[in-house]
This record gives C-alpha cells, sequence and structure tokens, in this order.
C-alpha cells in the first residue's frame, strides 16, 4: 500500500531554476569573475546535479577559467546560495500551480510527505518558509538535501537515506520527480516514480509508472491505480 510521497523539490514543487541561474550569475559577478550562464548553457548544465558539481561542470569545459580550488567554487556556491534564499524569501517563487492542493489533500488522507532533492538544506528551507509559511517542518517530517549523501542524482542515495530515515519499504513509496536524473535516482532506489514536466525538464521518463505534462494532473486517484 502506498503511504509515503517523497518529492523532488527544483522543477518539482516549483519552478526554482531560472532563480538558480541568476543567482549563480550574481554570485559569480560578487566574485569579480566575468562568467555569465545564459539560459542554453545552464540547460546544459542541468544534467549535473548539485550547485558545486555544476561550478566544477563548468570549469571542466571552459579551461580557460581554471584552475579554481574546491575551497573556491565551495565559497562561490556559499554566496549563491546566500542570493538565491534572499531571493526566494523575498517572495520571487512561487509552487507549482497544483501543488499545495494536492500537498493538502494527501495530508488530510494521512499519507506521509518527505524531500529527496541535491539542493541545499537552506534552499529547501528558503522555498518552503516563503510558501508554506512555519508549518513546512510538519508537511515534511523527513527532508534529504544537499550534501546529506556524497553521490547525487542520479545516484539513488537520496532515496535510500529518505526511505532509511522514514522507516519504509520503497514499495510504500511513490517519488514525485521532473527530471531523467530525478526518475533514475528514484528507480535505482527501488520506487515507483510519477514524473510530471517541468520547464527545464528534459523529455525522456522511461521508467516513470505516470508521466504529466503539469502538476495540475497529480491525484490520489492516480497513487490508486498505482498500488
Ligand atoms: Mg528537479
Amino acid at each position: 500500500m502506498i503511504d509515503t510521497l517523497i518529492f523532488d523539490v527544483d522543477g518539482t514543487l516549483a519552478e526554482t531554476e531560472e532563480v538558480h541561474r541568476l543567482a549563480f550569475n550574481r554570485a559569480f559577478s560578487d566574485f569579480g569573475l566575468s562568467w555569465v550562464w545564459d539560459e542554453a548553457l545552464y540547460l546544459d548544465l542541468l544534467a549535473v546535479t548539485g550547485g558545486k558539481e555544476r561550478i566544477g561542470q563548468y570549469l571542466s569545459r571552459e579551461t580557460d577559467k581554471g584552475p579554481v580550488t574546491t575551497e573556491a567554487i565551495a565559497a562561490l556556491h556559499k554566496r549563491k546560495t546566500e542570493i538565491y534564499t534572499r531571493m526566494v524569501a523575498e517572495g520571487e517563487i512561487a509552487l507549482r500551480p497544483g501543488i499545495a492542493e494536492f500537498l493538502a489533500r494527501a495530508r488530510e488522507r494521512g499519507l506521509t510527505l518527505a524531500i529527496a532533492t541535491t539542493t541545499t538544506p537552506a534552499n529547501v528551507e528558503a522555498l518552503l518558509l516563503a510558501t508554506l509559511g512555519a508549518q513546512w517542518r510538519d508537511v515534511f517530517p523527513v527532508v534529504v538535501a544537499g550534501d546529506m549523501v556524497s553521490r547525487k542524482k542520479p545516484a539513488p542515495d537520496v532515496y535510500v537515506l529518505a526511505l532509511r530515515l522514514l522507516g519504509k519499504p520503497a514499495e510504500n513509496c511513490v517519488a514525485i520527480e521532473d527530471s531523467r536524473n530525478g526518475v533514475l535516482s528514484a528507480l535505482a532506489a527501488g520506487l515507483r516514480v510519477i514524473a510530471v514536466r517541468s520547464a527545464f525538464s528534459d523529455s525522456d521518463f522511461t521508467g516513470a509508472s505516470v508521466k504529466l505534462d503539469d502538476c495540475a494532473g497529480l491525484s490520489l486517484e492516480l497513487l490508486e491505480n498505482l498500488a
């Protein structure tokens, strides 16, 4: 029986990627760097999950930008997170249409809700505080984020840790994801997946049990059909 829903954050709960991109660019500028990530480049870099990893991927392609130390990347990423969380706190991002209603209905039904994401805990907290208010910790009692695991999506580690903290077997849980890496991560942890297209989605959702074009399509009836 499905009694737990585990959500990805970026792209799934909210369309965050454009604000992430702007925050990266502002951090680069603050550090006196002339790096600019335009939309096309960012779409490419999204193939790599995790902010520090994304900067590393950029530098591995732009060999004239290096060498940059791990410490410098961490400092840049810390600054980017400060900028991103301030933008989110100022209300620049809303939950995707249909998400608030779906979360409310799932809670009414007694389902457990959790988060499994490669974004930082600070980013998750800023987004959920701004959109759900201080009660967000009651809405999502288990949050696995950022550097709590060493291998990010598409590795199964975030989902494996979420299952352990929830004390649930994979067959009781469904993952909700918007990216190929996210779908692969959840599948590798043994979960069934509902894939929802987002602004930056890659189109390959192979292996997902359900594929939706928008979050308004999320419903408890979908879960009954999966069970
Ligand atoms: Mg995502």
